[in-house]
């Protein structure tokens, strides 16, 4: 269903984006709430057999069944648009499923897609595994080297897929770059914004044609649930994803939606306080005698440094990953010396939380593929969240200490 018609919440036209982060929706129901109303209902009820028919025509706008749409998961998209700076939104299962739904609204067999190798590793399984066995084919390119993009472009390419910074390395790809790369050979270019978000940078803005995130990460922000979401033009959104949204079912849950909402409100503030602990936390480690190397795009040292720095609003983002000395046992007794980080490979969290790329995300590689991807044993990756820093570096000195005995 396209719900453009639907009312608006009645503000200003020209408020600004951490107004709409806690304002945009919908209207409140006839009882007033101030806070978001969690819309916890499969279907939604009609006054009469002939306003039933024109709704499921789509010849009246109004909510139907929750698969189609819901007002929490519709408040959530509207939102999200408003910071992204999309004109829609439509909302999805998880990441992953955002991009299943992606695939499938945009692609069909024989299409082409070029996707940087150092994206999400699930990404790659999805697109290379799964939909090559549909037949859609993509071409695997360096995240930084934008001549290798335009190489690998075909006569059937339909889609450049990017994500910016990568993870566990923060590698940088120039966003306005790939989508003229794209938009030259008629194709589109999708970003997957998860690890900067809105807060931070606007890839729609640079040019991206659609916008895709994992809502589990920093959208949320607390390590609660699992959501996904694309943004894009109205038009995109209404003839190519809600229509594959309604038969294929990759839906967001009304309370997941409703969680995410809530995150959104002060996603702004999270992120750049996270970031900035992030960057405390890099220049920290950088001055360690047991770090071999520390990536994070605010560091003078990072190749991409001045191009992430105009690209995400001056921050580097709250991921941070370094290497120390010694390999996987070092890497190993240095996460194991922790009392306050969690060790779990998930991000986004405002619990700071450390992981061992090499053996969890990074796990199910060879070891060249993984040497291939920058990727040692040596390596760890810190997501910051809102710990204090001086605890934090506390927690790594230890095992840095441990090492050094
Ligand atoms: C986590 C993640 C995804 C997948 O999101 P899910 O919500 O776990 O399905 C995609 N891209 C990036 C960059 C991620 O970190």
């Amino acid at each position: 269903m396209s719900i453009k018609k639907l009312p608006r919440v009645d503000l200003p036209a020209d408020v600004r984006l951490d107004t709409l982060a806690v304002r945009e929706g919908l209207p409140p129901s006839q009882w007033g709430e101030n806070s978001e109303a969690l819309f916890l209902t499969s279907s939604f009820v009609h006054p009469d057999a002939a306003t039933a028919a024109a709704r499921f025509a789509n010849e009246e706008e109004a909510f139907v069944y929750s698969r189609f749409s819901n007002p929490t998961v519709t408040m959530m998209e509207r939102r999200l648009a408003a910071l992204e700076g999309t004109e829609a939104c439509i909302g999805t299962s998880s990441g992953m499923a955002a991009i299943l739904l992606l695939v499938m609204g945009l692609l069909k067999a024989g299409d082409h897609v070029v996707c940087s190798q150092s994206v999400f590793g699930s990404t790659i399984k999805l697109l290379q595994g799964e939909f090559g066995k549909f037949g859609v084919q993509t071409s695997f390119v360096s995240q930084t080297d934008v001549a290798q993009w335009r190489t690998a472009i075909k006569p059937n390419t339909k889609l450049l897929f990017a994500e910016s910074p990568t993870n566990p390395l923060t590698e940088v790809c120039d966003i306005a770059t790939l989508a003229t790369i794209a938009h030259d050979a008629g194709a589109l270019l999708a970003v997957d914004n998860c690890f900067c978000s809105p807060a931070l940078q606007q890839p729609a803005k640079l040019g991206a044609d659609i916008v895709m995130h994992s809502g589990t990460k920093y959208l949320d922000g607390q390590g609660r649930v699992i959501a996904g979401a694309l943004c894009a033009g109205e038009q995109l959104v209404n003839e190519k994803l809600v229509p594959v949204m309604r038969s294929a079912g990759m839906s967001l849950s009304p309370f997941n939606a409703w969680v995410v909402l809530k995150g959104l409100e002060t996603l702004s503030i999270r992120m750049r306080a996270q970031s900035e602990r992030a960057m405390a936390m890099a220049q920290w480690l950088e001055t360690q005698a047991l770090v071999e190397r520390v990536y994070h795009p605010s560091l003078p040292s990072h190749p991409q440094h001045a191009l992430a720095m105009a690209q995400q609003s001056g921050q580097g983002g709250a991921v941070v990953t370094f290497t120390v000395k010694g390999g996987r046992a070092a890497a190993f007794a240095v996460i194991d010396a922790t009392r306050i980080c969690s060790i779990t490979a998930n991000l986004g969290d405002t619990k700071t939380t450390i992981t061992h790329p090499a053996s969890t995300t990074h796990g199910r590689l060879s070891e060249e593929q993984r040497l291939a991807a920058g990727i040692t044993q040596g390596m760890i990756r810190l997501a910051v969240g809102l710990d204090d820093v001086e605890d934090l570096k506390g927690d790594l000195a230890r095992g840095f200490a441990s090492l050094a005995t």
